[in-house]
C-alpha cells in the first residue's frame, strides 16, 4: 500500500530541492520516526509526518496541532513523502507543487498505539511536542480525517482562546491612582477600532460590535505568517480601512 508513485509524480527533481529518491526498494526504519514541518504555501499548514514500512505517511494540518483535548482539527491526508523528507526545510519555488518556504517545527520519535485504515493512534516524543494523538477517518471521505489529543493539554495552565471578546469602551471618571501599570492608554485615533484574534496563524478581526471584518483589514493578513507562534487577543484601530487597510495603532488588552 504504501509507496512513493504520487509524491514522484507531483514533483520534478530539477526543479525542486525536496529530495526525490530512485524507485527503488523502500528502506527499512523502526516505524518510530515523526517530522512536523510548518509549511507556508498557499495556505500555511503543519505536515505531520509518521514513518511507516518504508514511507512517511502525511497528514496537512490547516491549524496545527490541537492544544486541548476538546479541540478537534481537521488532518488533510496527503501523498506518502520518502524517508529521507523528515529532515527536510528550505525553499520550495513558487509554482512548483507545495511553493513556498517549510522548516521543521518539531521531530522526534513515535510509540504506535493503534494503526488501522480509519485510525491512528501514537505518542510523541519530540523537542517541542510531547503526548497521545489520534488521527481518524471521519465517514467514507478517505482524504479529510480529523485529529485529536488524547491526554493533557500542551501546557497545564492553558486555555481556550474565546472565540469573541468585547472591547472595554471609555467612560466618564477618576483615572486610577496606584495600579498604572495596569492600564494602557491609547489616543483617540481616527478609523474603525477592531479586535484581532490570533490563533494558528490565521488572523481574524472583529468589529466592536461583533461583525466580521477580517476582509476590510487586509494587512492583517499579511502579517499573519509573521505571527504564527502567537495565540491572544489584541485591539487594533485601522484607518483606510476602504483603501489600504492600514493598522494605525494597537493596544494590547487581552490574555495570552
Ligand atoms: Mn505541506
Amino acid at each position: 500500500m504504501a509507496g512513493l508513485d504520487e509524491y514522484r509524480r507531483k514533483r520534478d527533481p530539477a526543479k525542486t530541492p525536496e529530495p526525490v529518491p530512485n524507485a527503488d526498494e523502500l528502506p527499512h526504519g523502526g516505524n518510530d520516526t515523526f517530522v512536523i514541518q510548518e509549511h507556508h504555501a498557499s495556505s500555511l499548514h503543519w505536515d505531520v509526518r509518521l514513518e511507516r514500512d518504508g514511507v512517511l505517511v502525511s497528514w496537512a494540518v490547516p491549524k496545527g496541532l490541537p492544544p486541548t483535548t476538546d479541540v478537534v482539527r481537521l488532518a488533510v491526508h496527503t501523498e506518502d513523502h520518502p524517508l529521507e523528507y523528515a529532515e527536510f526545510s528550505g525553499e520550495i519555488p513558487k509554482g512548483e507543487y507545495g511553493g513556498g518556504s517549510m522548516f521543521i517545527w518539531d521531530r522526534g520519535r513515535y510509540e504506535t498505539v493503534k494503526w488501522s485504515d480509519r485510525e491512528v493512534d501514537v505518542v510523541l516524543h519530540g523537542h517541542r511536542v510531547q503526548g497521545q494523538f489520534v488521527f481518524f477517518r471521519s465517514g467514507k471521505d478517505d482524504k479529510n480525517w480529523m485529529m485529536k489529543r488524547r491526554h493533557a493539554a500542551a501546557r497545564p495552565d492553558w486555555k481556550t482562546l474565546p472565540e469573541q471578546l468585547k472591547p472595554m469602551l471609555a467612560v466618564p471618571g477618576p483615572l486610577p491612582h496606584d495600579d498604572d501599570d495596569l492600564w494602557a492608554y491609547e489616543f483617540k485615533w481616527d478609523g474603525v477600532r477592531a479586535i484581532l484574534r490570533v490563533e494558528g496563524g490565521r488572523v481574524q478581526a472583529w468589529s466592536r460590535l461583533g461583525n466580521d471584518i477580517t476582509v476590510a483589514i487586509p494587512s492583517c493578513r499579511a502579517l499573519a505568517s509573521s505571527w504564527v507562534p502567537l495565540r491572544l487577543c489584541w485591539t487594533v484601530r485601522s484607518s483606510r480601512c476602504r483603501t489600504a487597510g492600514r493598522v494605525s495603532a494597537r493596544c494590547r488588552t487581552g490574555c495570552t
